[in-house]
């Protein structure tokens, strides 16, 4: 029950949006992004990111089902690694999983009010992320909600951290990675995205 990239559709820019955007249509770019509405642990891809803690050795969330799907293996590489700082982001294999690389990132814990440092971090995070999958000649990748689980930050202010941070990073980049792909797991994260992506991917 993997899904692979040729089954992943690319995002239609489209005119709608509630608010005019502040990017112009970049055609290049349109034709990287995917929203995909499902479990991370299936997709067939280069990497998937995953929204780890500091330790890096496993939790909850989508942490705990990427651990699940790779195997003891994944644990025992991350152990290795020496942990990683918040809105950092450090590399493994996949092992069980049908994704080469898992690329392991530490969202901001954000309960209690979004400040700088944590908008800041959230942002890095992505585009860490990115530098991490080009540095390793990875060319798809796919993005979960980072941070707005467990970690509490909300997820209508991540979105537009997620969006400006891939936006940006393509524009100087777009050679260097075919897919970036927007992995959302609850209905109102795909709203989100659905609602947002205009901004950021604009049609005109
Ligand atoms: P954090 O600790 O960074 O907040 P969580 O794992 O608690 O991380 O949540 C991050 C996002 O991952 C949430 O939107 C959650 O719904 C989503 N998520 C949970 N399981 C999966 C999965 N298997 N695939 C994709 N996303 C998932």
């Amino acid at each position: 029950d993997f899904v692979s990239l040729d089954n992943i559709p690319l995002w239609t820019p489209t005119g709608g949006g509630s608010e005019p955007s502040r990017y112009q249509r970049n055609e290049k770019l349109d034709q990287k992004i995917s929203l995909f509405t499902g479990d991370i642990t299936k997709l067939e891809i280069d990497a998937i990111v995953n929204a780890a803690n500091n330790t890096l050795l496993g939790g909850g969330g989508v942490d705990g089902a990427i651990h699940r799907a790779a195997g003891p293996k994944l644990k025992m590489e991350c152990a290795s690694l020496c942990g990683c700082e918040t809105g950092e982001a450090k590399i493994t294999c996949g092992y069980g999983l049908p994704a080469k690389y898992v690329i392991h990132t530490v969202g901001p814990i954000a309960q209690g009010g979004v400040k700088e440092e944590h908008r800041k971090a959230l942002r890095s995070c992505y585009t860490n992320s990115l530098k991490t999958a080009t540095e390793n000649a990875a060319r798809s990748l796919a993005f979960p909600c980072i941070s707005t689980g467990i970690y509490g930050y909300p997820p209508e202010q991540a979105v537009h951290e997620a969006l400006a941070a891939v936006r940006e990073y393509l524009e100087a980049h777009h050679d260097k990675l075919d897919r970036v792909i927007f992995c959302v797991f609850l209905p109102k994260d795909k709203e989100l995205y659905l609602q947002n992506l205009p901004l950021y991917f604009p049609a005109g």
